[in-house]
């Protein structure tokens, strides 16, 4: 391997002895690149490309229209949907894939704030993920009785109060990694009569959720990052059992009526989840989020969840001496109750530091305005990976190989 340092022992056998080891091989992972970046999009599973051809080709080519019965095109949302409740700690028929998950933000928010009608304040954080904000800010110009106020998550709890309608947070924030605790904060919103709206893009398949176990209302999450369903997948929405018959979607497409093929003038919102369905599922789409959820929907929960935390762990064993001597700060929670699979960590330089990774074969991303993030993947990233990224990580920062205007150029997409 000309130069590089050799594995450690302990490594090696951390890798031996991890029981997931075997779902490396279900992933497309390109030779000598280390990627780190599973919580931006996750790697392509081995099965999809065949399961994707099957539904074009077959599906689509042979079946024709007759694929939406013979096929059960049209029982796609609700059946991942399914899957995805065994994931979050929902219910088979809490959860539907539809949309992205910005536009199911919206149905979800807007249907909250209609609902809890005399109070009239969506309470968030700054720093939110910004599509979150955004579509926060989208419905408070809609609802003109509405408005939407940030404050820090040290002081939200107190913030709190008779005219918060719904509660929107971020259960991982995407930048700082941080977790929040979805029981306490879940119980101090219902004890004030307001409701929370989850946003789980960076926690689902990465660590465990039981959002019935919380007493959760409201949930939406992403389906092309630790899910694996392939880049601008479908998303998905959680609407607790208890809140399906009051709340309301205001996109009221014919996908979200009772009976969508009476084709009858009048709406009339379906009984259950499938009221948050608005237009024709994408099929395709479907099929390769349907390989990605169905590859991790057998892996046993606490087991995903336990090596989320001892990858993160050895990470942060191993960069700690680098914050000290490079000017590194930790940014991310250090005890694993606090935070998700991926760490941040912020520097002057996290740009060019992230570009000669890159060049380097070690795919983290940079975060604006000042951060270098890792995402750790319990299916495919291996305990070897998180040890030669640091390694390399050192590398990049003894020779100061980020110091090159090659590195400096910044693209459309950072
Ligand atoms: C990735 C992510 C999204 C993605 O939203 P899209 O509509 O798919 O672009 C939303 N919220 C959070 C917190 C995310 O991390």
């Amino acid at each position: 391997m000309n130069g590089a340092p050799t594995l450690p022992d302990a490594i090696r056998a951390a890798d031996a002895l991890d029981p997931l080891r075997h779902l490396r091989d279900q992933f497309v992972l390109p030779d000598g690149m280390i990627y780190l970046d599973g919580n931006s999009l996750g790697a392509l599973p081995r099965a999809t490309a065949a399961r994707v051809a099957a539904a074009i080709t077959d599906e689509w080519g042979r079946g024709l229209i007759t694929s939406w019965n013979a096929h059960d095109w049209i029982g796609a949302p609700q059946r991942i949907g399914a899957k995805i409740a065994g994931l979050i700690g929902a219910g088979p028929r809490e959860v539907v894939v539809a949309d992205s998950t910005s536009v199911n933000l919206f149905k979800l928010l807007a249907a909250a704030c209609r609902h809890q009608r005399g109070r009239n304040k969506i309470l968030s954080e700054p720093g939110n993920f910004p599509t979150d904000l955004y579509v926060a800010q989208g419905v408070e110009r809609l609802l003109p009785e509405c408005r939407l106020e940030t404050v820090p998550v040290e002081r939200l709890a107190a913030a709190i109060d008779e005219d918060t309608a719904v509660v929107l947070l971020t259960h991982v924030h995407y930048k700082t990694g941080r977790r929040l605790d979805m029981a306490a904060i879940t119980a101090a919103a219902h004890a004030r009569g307001a409701l929370v709206l989850w946003d789980l893009s960076h926690s689902v398949g990465a660590i465990e959720i039981d959002l019935n176990g919380c007493d959760a209302d409201l949930a939406v999450g992403c389906g092309y990052k630790y899910l694996n369903g392939g880049p601008g997948a479908p998303a998905f929405l959680f609407v607790a059992e208890r809140l399906q018959g009051v709340l309301r979607s205001p996109l009221s497409g014919w996908m979200g009526h009772a009976r969508p093929f009476d084709f009858v003038d009048g709406y009339e919102a379906a009984p259950g989840i499938d009221r948050f369905l608005c237009g024709t599922p994408p099929i395709l789409a479907m099929a390769a989020l349907e390989s990605g959820v169905d590859l991790i929907a057998g892996v046993d929960r606490a087991a995903i969840t336990a090596k989320a935390a001892a990858l993160s762990d050895l990470f942060l064993r191993e960069v700690e001496p680098l914050c000290a001597t490079h000017g590194f700060t930790l940014v991310t929670p250090r005890r694993f109750a606090e935070r998700g699979s991926h760490v941040s960590l912020a520097h002057d330089h996290a740009y060019g530091i992230c570009q000669a990774l890159i060049a380097r074969g070690v795919i983290g991303d940079f975060r604006a305005p000042d951060m270098v993030r890792f995402g750790f993947t319990p299916l495919y990233t291996s305990f070897a990976d998180v040890w030669r990224a640091v390694a390399i990580l050192g590398a990049v920062m003894a020779s100061r190989a980020w110091d090159d205007p090659r590195y400096q150029v910044r693209e459309r997409v950072t």
